[in-house]
């Protein structure tokens, strides 16, 4: 179904993991009212029903075992506490039911844990910033087969927790003041 660039713009507010879903429920409102076309009214009628606004998730964070060893994870906690950075779009009925770390290279622990917390209803998976910021810390080499390893259990994967996307490959936010060896 064609849509509206405003309506395109109105969808973004909704969180990425439940996008597509609510995209298609907008759009099957729309048909029902004999639309081809989504605009902004489609969108905010949706809104008003609520569509996508489910803001009771539950999340978790994986985080670099090497680096657990000088960061605590106040940054992750507090961008998740404030809804800021990666975790901006969750409600304030949002959970983190896991904060754990990889286990050590290659993340030999991610799967189990992930699958354990398919048992509470875990939804999506952030993998921390530090995992994929060039500097000071090398980057995680194992991200890829560790979020293959997430997804193959049917949950979201979201790159990065208290980092916009696009810092990572300089570091340039980054705050822990020395550097690791190469992992
Ligand atoms: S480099 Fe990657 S696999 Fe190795 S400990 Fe860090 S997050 Fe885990």
């Amino acid at each position: 179904m064609e849509w509206e660039e405003e309506a395109l713009k109105a969808l973004e507010r909704v969180p990425e993991f439940v996008r597509n879903k609510a995209k298609e429920k907008i759009e099957s409102l729309a048909l029902e009212k004999g639309k081809s076309r989504v605009s902004i009214k489609e969108v905010e009628e949706a809104y008003a029903l609520q569509l996508g606004e489910d803001d009771s998730k539950k999340i978790a964070v994986v985080r670099c075992d090497i680096i657990s060893e000088v960061c605590p994870g106040t940054g992750c906690l507090t961008a998740y506490e404030n809804r800021k950075e990666l975790f901006r779009d969750y409600g304030s009925n949002t959970k983190i039911i896991g904060f754990f770390t990889c286990g050590g290279c290659p993340g030999r622990r991610v799967f189990r844990l992930v699958n354990t917390l398919k048992r509470y209803g875990i939804e999506a998976v952030h993998l921390s910033s530090c995992m994929l910021m060039e500097e000071p810390f090398t980057k995680c080499p194992n991200k890829e087969e560790i979020k293959k390893s997430i997804e193959k259990l049917g949950i979201t994967v979201i790159d990065g927790t208290h980092h916009e996307v696009g810092q990572y490959a300089q570091g340039s936010r980054y705050h822990v003041g020395r550097k690791s060896k190469k992992v």
